[in-house]
């Protein structure tokens, strides 16, 4: 039941001064992080890493969003990871997103008015949405000396 997943806090976060806020939600969840560090990826690696929106119409503007300033990105290990950091992230659209979400709290545009400025959602996090993508996603992150096992007090109170 313990998983592994990906994380990143997007330029959006980086730059609004947020990373310490949304790591520590995920600290306080219980999270492990087991990973982390501050990359600031070109054109070739958000093409890897966003291959499933490639070919889509908002991918310019998406590609242009996560290659406009360094991101934060972190492996989180806990029971249910991968569908425990989803539904602290919230859904996509901040519009939809609810109030308690990370998304929620800390946006609120919507896909309308960002197709309409030609610019993606900024929507402050990503998060691996499946086992497989988590998988997949880690790998492409990280290399395996650069994530650690340790002992954390959560452990032994929230698990
Ligand atoms: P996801 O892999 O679901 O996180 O989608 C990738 C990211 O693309 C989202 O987090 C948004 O920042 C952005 N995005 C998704 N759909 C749209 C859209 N229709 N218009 C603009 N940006 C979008």
């Amino acid at each position: 039941m313990k998983e592994q997943t990906l994380v990143l806090i997007k330029p959006d976060g980086v730059q609004r001064g947020l990373i310490g806020e949304l790591t520590t939600r995920f600290e306080k969840a219980g999270l492990t992080i087991i990973g982390m560090k501050m990359v600031w990826i070109d054109k070739a690696f958000a093409k890897k890493h966003y291959s499933a929106h490639v070919k889509k119409a908002f991918y310019p503007t998406l590609e242009a969003m996560i290659t406009e300033g360094p991101v934060v990105a972190m492996i989180l290990e806990g029971v249910h990871a991968v569908e425990q950091v989803r539904k602290m992230v919230g859904p996509t659209e901040p519009r939809k997103a609810p109030p308690g979400t990370i998304r929620g709290d800390y946006a609120h545009v919507s896909y309308e008015y960002a197709d309409k400025k030609g610019v993606a959602v900024k929507n402050l996090i990503h998060a691996s949405g499946n086992k497989a993508e988590a998988k997949d996603e880690i790998k492409l992150w990280f290399k395996k000396q650069e994530l650690h096992s340790y002992q954390t007090a959560h452990q032994k109170h929230t698990m």
